[in-house]
């Protein structure tokens, strides 16, 4: 069954309108289409504005695709509060920095590496331990269903190659993050996003994270975190093979049940 719950619009940083996305998916064959625009410090939308916007598209839809009215809210959103959103996807973009400030992990490498020779006297693997220690309580701040792009810190580590993702400096408080973000039963999503972008040579969460999900008895689901509308599906073929490389059978879907109210279910992958 396609479906997608990451997708983001011209309200906030994406290419197409709902319309335009809504149509695409259509056409694509999309079951289900969750949008979850931004609300973070540095990117967000006119939040009535949004929501008036996807209902009407749910109700234009209604009985031929389902369509979904969902969020990312980084954990470190301190704006309007987000009431009325279906599902929310908690994100973590940024560090919390040593002066009060939150330092962007997925600007540009540039800014990367200044907060690294900044604030973590030069260390990559200090930056990607406080990335950790943050992204554990994305869960605890956002109360999400769905965890988004788990390992975004690496988002540079393709082009620019900074640490070593097998290094335990790196993996051992990536996995501390994993396990106490599994405990809450969130379900990780598998987000093609980047590798979509050609930034990647994989997705989030990487090969060695999604098998110590799999070890942990943790859902994922898939999500293709589409800036633009012809992107919605795109590496969700290649997801489903690293998936079931790593041992999954099944993703989980959300979809509106009879009552209207969001069902959680599991597809065959
Ligand atoms: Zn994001
Ligand atoms: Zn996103």
């Amino acid at each position: 069954m396609l479906t997608n719950y990451h997708t983001h619009t011209t309200l906030c940083d994406g290419k197409n309108t709902p319309a335009e996305v809504a149509e695409t998916a259509y056409r694509k064959g999309f079951r289900v289409l969750g949008f979850s625009g931004h609300m973070d410090p540095s990117i967000h939308m006119d939040w009535t504005a949004y929501c008036r916007e996807i209902s009407a598209l749910r109700d234009e839809y209604a009985g031929r695709m389902d369509i979904l009215l969902g969020v990312e809210l980084d954990q470190f959103w301190k704006g309007e509060p987000v009431t009325g959103a279906e599902y929310v996807i908690g994100s973590t973009h940024f560090i919390p920095l040593p002066d009060g400030h939150l330092g962007c992990v997925d600007w540009t490498w540039e800014e990367s590496d200044r907060i690294r020779r900044t604030f973590f006297g030069g260390d990559w693997y200090r930056y990607a331990a406080a990335y950790y220690e943050a992204e554990a309580q994305v869960w605890e701040k956002t109360r999400c269903e769905i965890l988004g792009h788990f390992d975004l810190v690496t988002r540079f580590n393709h082009e620019k190659p900074s640490f070593d993702e097998e290094d335990p400096r790196y993996l051992e408080p990536a996995f501390a993050a994993l396990e106490a973000l599994a405990a809450t039963g969130a379900v990780f999503e598998v987000n093609c996003g980047a590798y979509n972008r050609n930034r990647r040579r994989d997705f989030y969460p990487a090969r060695p994270l999604l098998k110590r999900l799999r070890e942990l008895g943790a859902e994922v689901c898939l999500s293709s975190d589409a800036h633009q509308a012809e992107l919605l599906d795109g590496g969700f073929a290649d997801a489903k093979e690293a998936l079931r490389a790593c041992g999954f059978d099944h993703v989980v879907c959300f979809r509106h049940g009879a009552d209207g109210r969001l069902l959680r279910a599991e597809d065959g992958i």
